[in-house]
């Protein structure tokens, strides 16, 4: 009887013990579809954001049908190492001075030799870039050398040490944005007004389309920052200049033809912003079918930040990153943009978004870290559960 009763209560035991299991076993699975799901989702927006960077499935044949315009010399360069020789080397380092990764004092005529100084400068762009940092001239890095790009340099002489700087980056996690030396900013009026040269004027854009694209790129920076943009008639009269340009055109600054450098405009007060007249510049990239297009808008915002203050920023998503592919559309200021122009200019009264993105991000981490937690708490769980059903059978 005793014995029967134990055997009963060992019986209950056992199959509470197994609901339990089962329990545990579905929660458990519950627990790591959601993970599976989060982790799908993850890796999409990580794909996402590398092919902006760099498209995983390029193969090297691929890369070398890819138009560069002035750059393409580059593409001969694959995997070239220290030692090497070759004209597109002098190239790339009129490239890397011009950029800011290389020394070249005016005057000195650049060796075709792959010598210390270029390894140096590759390494400090894959530095800037959040490339693997390799030294050499690897898929990756050239096809980020060979993208339409801003004519601004990335690394200016007022920057911090690029290292100390990088180590900043890492630790707060957001200020990838950066100033001109000694951070100038419109200090005499805060209404500018703009204008577009009568003589240099693009031919691919109706000027309706122009006006809009404009429009649109300048009012991007006064919803978040105090400054009022205005286009009037009278081009002497604006404070910002805005000419499409060939070549040279006077400024120590030569635009090169299709693709290569897209525009470049100066840091405050000076106003003068130019396009290179040579790009296929499109108002509408939908309706536009060439591969070479290039967002009038999307250029626009990027530049009117140098008019305000802003220097490159390393952060891939920002409108102050320094390249823009051929008909890659990106016109919106992002948490970076926006907190380096307001700490330039505090915010405008519009204002009224959040730009704390590192918190979001962390949150975001934590809810995965704590997914983590659960899936392991659940695991503990089902272990215990087992050992007792199985001690009790
Ligand atoms: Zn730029
Ligand atoms: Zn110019």
């Amino acid at each position: 009887m005793k014995s029967h009763f134990i055997m009963r209560g060992c019986r209950v035991k056992h199959i509470y013990s197994c609901g339990f299991v089962f329990v545990s076993l579905y929660w458990f699975m519950a627990q790591a579809l959601f993970f599976q799901v989060m982790r799908v989702e993850g890796s999409t927006d990580q794909a996402a954001s590398k092919s902006f960077m760099f498209p995983i499935n390029l193969d090297p044949l691929q890369f070398l049908n890819l138009e560069a315009g002035v750059w393409s010399d580059f593409k001969s360069l694959i995997n070239a190492t220290k030692g090497y020789s070759s004209d597109a080397i002098a190239h790339l380092k009129l490239y890397f001075a011009q950029f800011g990764y290389l020394d070249l004092p005016e005057g000195m005529i650049a060796s075709a030799d792959f010598d210390d100084a270029v390894e140096a400068a590759i390494r400090l762009y894959q530095q800037w870039f959040g490339l693997p940092i390799t030294g050499i001239l690897d898929l990756p890095t050239l096809y980020q050398l060979i993208q339409p790009r801003c004519g601004r340099a990335d690394v200016l002489e007022s920057f911090f040490d690029i290292n100390d700087r990088k180590k900043t980056q890492i630790t707060t996690g957001i200020k990838h944005y950066s100033f001109f030396p000694g951070n100038p900013v419109w200090t005499s009026k805060r209404s500018l007004t703009y204008a577009f040269s009568p003589s240099l004027e693009t031919t691919r854009v109706s000027t309706a389309a122009r006006t809009t694209a404009f429009a649109e790129a300048f009012a991007q920076w006064s919803a978040v920052v105090p400054l009022t943009f205005k286009e009037i008639s009278s081009y002497d009269d604006a404070d910002i200049k805005i000419e499409f340009a060939d070549g040279d055109h006077s400024d120590g600054q030569p635009f090169d033809g299709m693709l290569g450098i897209l525009a470049h405009s100066f840091s405050p007060e000076d106003g003068r912003f130019h396009l290179d007249n040579a790009e296929y510049w499109t108002a509408d990239m939908t309706s536009e079918k060439s591969p070479f297009a290039m967002d009038l808008e999307s250029v626009a915002v990027h530049e009117i930040g140098h008019l305000i203050g802003l220097g490159h920023s390393s952060a891939k998503n920002a409108i102050m990153f320094p390249s823009l592919s051929p008909r890659e559309v990106k016109r919106q200021l992002v948490d970076d943009d926006i907190q380096g122009s307001q700490s330039l200019y505090g915010a405008s009264q519009s204002f009224q978004g959040s730009t704390d993105s590192f918190q979001s991000t962390n949150q975001t981490a934590n809810g995965v870290f704590g997914r983590f937690l659960d899936l392991w708490l659940c695991w503990f769980l089902l272990t215990i559960h087992l050992l007792a059903s199985f001690s009790h059978a």
